[in-house]
């Protein structure tokens, strides 16, 4: 079982300051990995600058030079939340590069699966806009470069970030070729993500929104995955599966209410890895979204890892959520989703 991972020093370069998203994410998963011996059983693959015209796949070229100018002015600020330094722009070059590698790596064989430690995060970034810490969507930008040069007809994008990946879901609103689906905290940022958006007329239902309530943890994610992620990746049948992997998830994360453990993502990466095994040759391909508290964030990557390589013993020393608040019911909304998706 040959896993890949994507990283570069460049990532760290992209300075945000006093902020939730800063280097410190990436350089404590990469010594975590380090330390607990992860990184050799590893394949690392070099990222590479994606070019304009691949971000052209996703975004507005004047959108493009305008992040190239601010951070050649030194940076500064895109929108409340998002912020640049003037390494950004390369940086942000290197992420959706970083995507794009990992993606190239896992259909050529070079690895089975792949995850791409990169930053700055990408899924909320859309066709012209900055938002919530993203700058280019680095998962669009891969999922369309696959699509283009590789023939591919059908990609699977699951996106377990607590947050919904607007700009991801904008970018296949109305393509039948990509199949997304989002688990998230709602209502919450970015706004998006309801049960009614199921695509554009020509893409109807490619969209599955799972919007979950404050204080979901692995028992309602497990559910989820298994009575909608599951049944509606086998019916589309990917040739592919990219994930939009956000660790914001975690319950001793501060931007948001819900309840994962690290446990729970490793089931729910085991889950992932089973529908790539039975449905497209096991390629998988994962790409760092959210993610702020570092413990949380390192062992759950490390998790992560772990199930793509077969490796069965899990290390939660974070456990289980000390103040596990009650959760509503989500049988009516799954039943719901499965209705309206006929995934009955
Ligand atoms: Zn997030």
């Amino acid at each position: 079982m040959k896993v890949g991972f994507v990283y570069d020093p460049i990532y760290l370069k992209h300075d945000t300051g006093q902020h939730p998203e800063n280097a410190k994410r990436l350089e404590a998963i990469i010594s975590h990995l380090e330390r607990t011996g992860l990184t050799q059983q590893l394949t690392p693959i070099r990222p590479r600058a994606a070019s304009i015209e691949e971000l052209s796949l996703v975004h507005d070229e004047q959108y493009i030079s305008h992040i190239r100018d601010v951070a050649q002015k030194g940076g500064g600020w895109l929108d409340v939340d998002t912020v640049m330094s003037s390494n950004s722009y390369e940086a942000a070059l290197y992420a959706a590069g970083g995507v794009i590698r990992a993606t190239e790596a896992v259909i050529n064989g070079e690895v089975d699966s792949a995850f791409a430690l990169v930053r700055p995060p990408g899924h909320h970034a859309t066709y012209e806009q900055a938002m919530g810490f993203c700058l280019f969507n680095n998962v669009a930008i891969a999922t369309k470069c696959a699509l283009a040069n590789y023939k591919l007809e059908r990609i699977l994008i699951v996106d377990f970030d607590v947050h919904h990946g607007n700009g991801t879901q904008a970018a296949f609103y109305g393509n039948p070729q990509v199949l997304y689906i989002s688990t998230h905290e709602y209502p919450f940022y970015p706004g998006t993500g309801s049960i009614e958006e199921t695509g554009s007329e020509t893409a109807e239902g490619t969209t599955i929104n799972i919007p979950l309530p404050a204080g979901s943890g692995d028992t309602e994610y497990l559910e989820v995955f298994e009575q909608i992620i599951v049944p509606a990746a086998i019916r589309f049948k990917p040739q592919l599966i990219l994930v939009s992997a956000g660790y914001d998830t975690h319950w001793a994360d501060e931007l948001a209410l819900m309840q994962v453990s690290v446990t729970g993502f490793a089931q729910m990466v085991k889950i992932i890895k089973g529908l790539g095994d039975e449905l497209c040759d096991g390629r998988l391909v994962f790409s760092l979204e959210g993610g702020y508290n570092l413990e949380a964030l390192a062992a759950s990557i490390k998790a992560t890892f772990d199930m793509l390589l077969g490796n069965t013993a899990i290390e939660d020393r974070l456990g289980q959520p000390p103040r596990s608040f009650k959760t509503p019911s989500i049988a009516p909304l799954i039943k719901k989703i499965k209705e309206r998706h006929k995934l009955v």
